[in-house]
C-alpha cells in the first residue's frame, strides 16, 4: 500500500492512503535511507510504500519504501554534531506572514526567507497581514514592499486574519496543495488558521508560549487536512523554515531579478560587488532593482548567519 506521512513521533508514523484509512507504521530495522544523511529516515509528507503488520486488528504497518521526494527542508541542530534534520518533504507552497510594524518584518528577514525558499525549490508567496489596522503611512509602506516583490515575481496577498478579508483569495491558492505557513511570531498565523478552519487548532501558538520560558521542547511538524481541499504542515516553534548552505556564487541566483541579469555581468563569477561592468550594479543605480534586495544580499554573502539561525529556530 502507498500513503503519505502526516505524523511522525521518532519510532511511529502516521500514515494515510489515498482512500483516508489511517495507519500506525514503523520502519524495518536495515531501512535504507536515500539521498541525505539524516537524523531522522522519515519525514512529514513523504510519500510511502507499506505492508500491514500481521495483526488481527490491521491498523500497524511496516514501511519498506520511501518515494523520491520533490523538495525537503531541513534544521541543522545547534550542537556541536551539526546534525541534519528533515522537518517536512514535498511542500508546494510556502506563504511568509508579514506585518509592517506590530511586530516589524524587516526586508532582510523576508529576502532571507524567499532565498531559502528558492534555494529548496518552494514556491513562496507573501501575505501581508493585519490590513485592518493600516493608517496612510502603513499602507504606503505594504504598497511598496508588494510592489517590490511582485516586481520581482513573488505573489503577494493582503489580508486580515481578524476581519475575514482575502481569505478567500488565500484558499484558492491552497487548494489541491500542501501548504507552510512561516512568520515572525505575533503576526498572526494562529489567527489565520482558525479563519481558514475553525475547527483546526495548531501547535504554533503552544509551543512559541512554552519556549519564551525557555523551555526546550521537542516538536514534531503534522500534516493536517483541511475542509476545502488542503494540507497545511504545521511546525511548531519553527517560524522560518531552515537553511541551506550556500557557496557565495550561489547566492545571487536565488535572488530572481540578479539571476536574470547575471548574463549581461562581465565576469561570470561576478559577485556584484566591486567587479566592473556589473550588470546587477547598473540595474541598482537605475532603480530597477531595489536597494534594501541589494544590501540584504550583502548581508548574506558576508555569512551574517548565526544570528539568523537563533532567529528561526527560538522563536
Ligand atoms: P502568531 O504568533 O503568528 O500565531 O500570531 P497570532 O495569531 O497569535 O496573532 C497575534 C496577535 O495579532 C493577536 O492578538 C491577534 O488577535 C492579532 N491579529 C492577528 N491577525 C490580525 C489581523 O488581521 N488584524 C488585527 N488587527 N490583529 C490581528
Ligand atoms: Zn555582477
Amino acid at each position: 500500500m502507498t500513503g503519505l506521512v502526516y505524523k511522525s513521533t521518532g519510532s511511529w508514523y502516521t500514515v494515510k492512503t489515498e482512500d483516508n484509512a489511517v495507519y500506525e507504521c514503523r520502519i524495518k530495522g536495515k531501512f535504507r535511507m536515500k539521498g541525505i544523511k539524516s537524523t531522522n529516515p522519515i519525514a512529514v509528507g513523504d510519500v510511502v510504500d507499506f505492508e500491514l503488520d500481521d495483526t488481527s486488528d490491521d491498523i500497524t504497518g511496516t514501511i519498506n519504501t520511501i518515494h523520491d521526494r520533490k523538495n525537503y527542508i531541513v534544521r541543522k541542530s545547534v550542537n556541536l554534531s551539526k546534525q541534519t534534520h528533515i522537518i517536512a518533504s514535498n511542500i508546494d507552497i510556502v506563504f511568509l506572514l508579514i506585518t509592517i510594524n506590530n511586530p516589524p518584518t524587516t526586508t532582510s528577514f523576508i529576502d532571507r526567507f524567499l532565498v531559502t525558499a528558492e534555494a529548496y525549490g518552494i514556491e513562496a508567496v507573501l501575505v501581508f497581514n493585519k490590513i485592518d489596522t493600516f493608517d496612510e503611512a502603513l499602507l504606503d509602506e505594504q504598497l511598496y514592499l508588494q510592489y517590490i516583490y511582485s516586481e520581482i515575481g513573488y505573489k503577494c496577498l493582503r489580508v486580515s486574519a481578524k476581519e475575514q478579508k482575502g481569505i478567500a483569495e488565500l484558499k484558492t491558492m491552497m487548494t489541491g496543495k500542501v501548504s507552510m505557513f512561516s512568520g515572525h511570531s505575533g503576526v498572526g498565523k494562529s489567527t489565520l488558521v482558525n479563519a481558514l478552519e475553525p475547527s483546526l487548532n495548531l501547535k504554533t501558538k503552544h509551543i512559541s508560549e512554552q519556549s519564551k520560558q525557555g523551555q526546550h521542547t521537542t516538536t514534531f511538524a503534522e500534516m493536517y487536512d483541511l475542509s476545502f481541499g488542503a494540507k497545511i504542515i504545521d511546525t511548531p516553534g519553527i517560524k522560518g523554515f531552515g537553511i541551506v548552505d550556500m557557496e557565495p556564487s550561489e547566492i545571487s541566483d536565488y535572488f530572481p531579478e540578479f539571476f536574470r541579469l547575471k548574463e549581461q555581468c562581465k565576469f561570470n563569477n561576478c559577485l556584484h560587488k566591486e567587479e566592473p561592468h556589473c550588470a546587477v550594479k547598473k540595474a541598482l543605480e537605475e532603480d530597477k532593482i531595489a536597494w534594501s534586495r541589494y544590501n540584504s544580499y550583502l548581508k548574506i554573502l558576508e555569512g551574517d548567519d548565526e544570528h539568523y539561525r537563533s532567529d528561526i529556530y527560538n522563536d
